[in-house]
């Protein structure tokens, strides 16, 4: 049987094309996919700034239903709508025994080293994947994944009650962070981007102030140095927009690195002020065993994300996103087998 896929075949070149479907292997199931999240991540894949290896079919955010159910595998069937976690892990090596399995020795991810789900089928060992009540919807489900990677992050962060905080985008990642934030008990939640109408949903689902991405320096004069915040987030990725939002970081302040750069970027941070603010540098990387968490908090409708989904394409339309198809008024863009 074949199947569509949408294959980066090398940095920049990308196709739509039939490959056979997947067979489900002892341990494994396979899920005819639904909805599939298009995250920068893939972005940075689809440009050859990522850890993939090509060629490659990415999709590492999805839903769907169980279409076949490996050998030794319990507790699923056939027709069951599922989404999972992405991330494989050993189980066995020193960051795996150590609570640190997104820096696993082995580690392997489906859609960014092993078959996507950009794809109408997708491979999934069946430990990974999780069963979703009615309540939530297919494109609800494909978000899970990136709710995983804000809970991980807000468990690195651990946000005191009260702190006050500044975000850095508010593109569908910040728009998770302005509710997980607010959520968490932050006083003051102040949210920059670009896009007007970004800034706009963020007042409503929890920001107590938005600053347009231009006005910056004039809006935020007086909350440099001292008078900075305890939080700063970015999830923007943007160096020059890291390098700028340090000067915001106040007394025993946390920076939290979310959005992704390219491997090679860096920027100039005053180690005196480092030192003198007693600053703490949080990186955040994809998710570790908080896919649960996440759904527990969709499940319960503690965090809304189907108005994050912006756009719906198929793989042909995919392919023309990766092209360069973007919107300043795309959100999360999910590719729909629905
Ligand atoms: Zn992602
Ligand atoms: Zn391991």
């Amino acid at each position: 049987m074949k199947m569509k896929a949408l294959v980066i075949e090398s940095p920049r070149q990308a196709v739509v094309r039939e490959l056979p479907v997947p067979r489900a292997k002892p341990g494994e199931i396979v899920v005819r996919v639904k909805r599939a999240g298009i995250c920068g991540t893939d972005i940075h894949i689809y440009n050859g700034e990522y850890l993939s290896p090509y060629p490659i079919v990415p999709g590492h955010e999805f839903s769907g239903i169980v279409s076949e159910v490996g050998e030794g595998v319990e507790g699923f069937r056939e027709g069951d709508r599922v989404s999972a976690d992405p991330n494989l892990s050993c189980g066995r090596c020193r960051f795996c025994l150590s609570g640190r399995a997104n820096h696993c020795e082995r580690w392997a991810a489906i859609g960014v080293t092993l078959p996507g789900a950009m794809a109408e089928y997708v491979a999934v060992p069946a430990e990974l994947a999780m069963r979703l009540s009615d309540r939530l919807s297919f494109a609800e489900a494909a978000l899970v994944e990136p709710v995983a990677c804000v809970v991980q992050a807000l468990r690195r962060l651990k946000p005191g009650t009260a702190d006050s905080a500044l975000l850095f985008g508010a593109g569908a990642m910040g728009q998770q962070w302005v509710q997980a934030l607010a959520m968490s008990g932050v006083s003051e939640l102040v949210v920059v981007d670009l896009a007007e109408e970004k800034l706009e949903m963020a007042a409503k689902w929890g920001a107590t102030r938005t600053v347009p991405g231009g006005r910056v320096a004039e809006e935020l004069e007086d909350r440099r140095g001292k008078n900075g915040f305890d939080i700063v987030v970015d999830t923007t990725g943007i160096p020059r927009v890291i390098e700028d939002s340090f000067q915001y970081l106040g007394p025993c302040g946390r920076y939290v690195q979310f959005g992704v750069t390219t491997e090679e970027a860096t920027v100039a941070l005053r180690t005196f002020g480092l030192y003198q603010m007693e600053w703490t540098l949080i990186g955040s990387m994809a998710l570790n065993h908080t896919f649960a968490p996440a759904l527990a908090w969709l499940e319960a409708g503690r965090l809304s994300v189907g108005h994050l989904v912006t756009r719906e394409l198929s793989l042909e339309g995919a392919l023309e996103f990766f092209r360069g198809d973007r919107r300043s008024s795309d959100m999360k863009v999910q590719i729909s087998f629905e």
